[in-house]
């Protein structure tokens, strides 16, 4: 898939489900609505969730843990289906947007060549929420940010067939909703248009949220060279990726919630997989070096003098930790 046909993808699937969402509220106006189409919504809402989170992010792009092959691919099929893209494009987007994070090269910062003020803060956040997939100057060499992946047979096929499998993922909660209510054509048509177009509509903004809100509002708990954030009112529907200033701190760990009460599904569910043995190899941070880290820096907004010579004192372990990271390879950074 070149990056004019990623583009015509991308904007047919912002399009397609923004006017599915308006033709559901019209429909739910009438009271067409069945039960069922709360059940497909959530059932794949959840399937597609996970496959962004847990496939697309952090078992492909962060390698946060090992899993079975055929779990591996099912992941990230099921990443297809929340109509992001392809997972090698998608990948590299994300490898790169660490690489040079809020720099020259992100590419979906909200900090990068826009105006101070009301108006510029508005561009930054429509630029990093949906506008960059538009960008004809767009590129993240998968060949150069993802090698790795583009060996691999069935990643390549699911770029092949993208269209089909994202189609795969409206027809299939029709399908569900005709079946769990014993045949109702009408279940049929709106459980395609909730738990297909509508569904799709809400997960694509609220991973999309995670870029534009995530590096925005919210807080930081540890200094990182970006303005990533963490934004707990996300952190459930994104299943765990709103922790996303903790991610950028440590961006190979399987946990992206820090603290217990930072709630994380992916991280619940690798959890749950290396319990019953479906998963290895799952990245943990040393919680030394996390406290370290944290105990570094304060809270950007309230850094009191007192803190910042602790900082200062610090700095030269922080690096150091730092380092341990980016003596990795270039694929194990990211
Ligand atoms: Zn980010
Ligand atoms: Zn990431």
């Amino acid at each position: 898939m070149d990056g004019r046909e990623h583009r015509w993808f991308m904007l047919i699937a912002s399009i397609v489900p923004l006017a599915a969402v308006l033709g559901a509220m019209v429909l739910l106006w009438n009271s067409v609505f069945h039960w069922s189409d709360l059940v497909v919504t959530l059932v794949m809402y959840v399937i597609s969730g996970f496959g962004i989170s847990t496939g697309y992010h952090r078992m492909l792009t962060h390698r946060s843990f090992e899993t079975y092959k055929p779990i591996r691919y099912g992941l990230a099929t099921a990443g297809v289906l929340a109509g992001q893209g392809p997972p090698i494009i998608w990948a590299a987007h994300h490898r790169k947007h660490h690489r040079v994070s809020d720099k020259p090269g992100d590419p979906h910062s909200p900090h990068l060549d826009f105006p101070p003020g009301f108006k510029g803060m508005m561009a930054g956040l429509w630029h990093s929420h949906l506008g960059w997939l538009f960008d004809t100057k767009l590129t993240s060499d998968p060949m150069r940010y993802c090698p790795d992946l583009v060996r691999e047979k069935p990643l390549r096929w699911l770029s092949e067939n993208l269209l089909l499998v994202t189609l795969a993922g409206v027809v299939a909660p029709g399908l569900l909703a005709y079946a769990i209510t014993g045949g109702s054509v009408q279940a049929l048509f709106t459980g395609m248009l909730w738990g297909g177009l509508v569904r799709i509509f809400l997960i694509n903004h609220v991973t999309y949220a995670v870029n534009s809100i995530g590096h925005y509002f919210g807080r930081r708990r540890f200094e990182t060279t970006d303005h990533s954030r963490n934004v707990f009112w996300l952190a459930i529907p994104s299943f765990g990726e709103a922790w996303h200033n903790n991610h950028h701190a440590f961006p190979r760990s399987a946990h992206h919630g820090m603290k217990w009460y930072e709630v994380d599904p992916s991280a619940i569910l690798i959890w749950g997989m290396e319990k019953t043995r479906l998963a290895w190899k799952v990245i943990r941070i040393d919680p030394e070096r996390m406290e370290m880290r944290e105990a570094g820096v304060s809270r950007v907004s309230s850094a009191s003098a007192d803190k910042r010579t602790l900082l200062e004192s610090q700095q030269k372990i922080a690096p150091m930790a730092d380092r341990t990271a980016e003596g990795e390879s270039l694929v194990d950074v990211e």
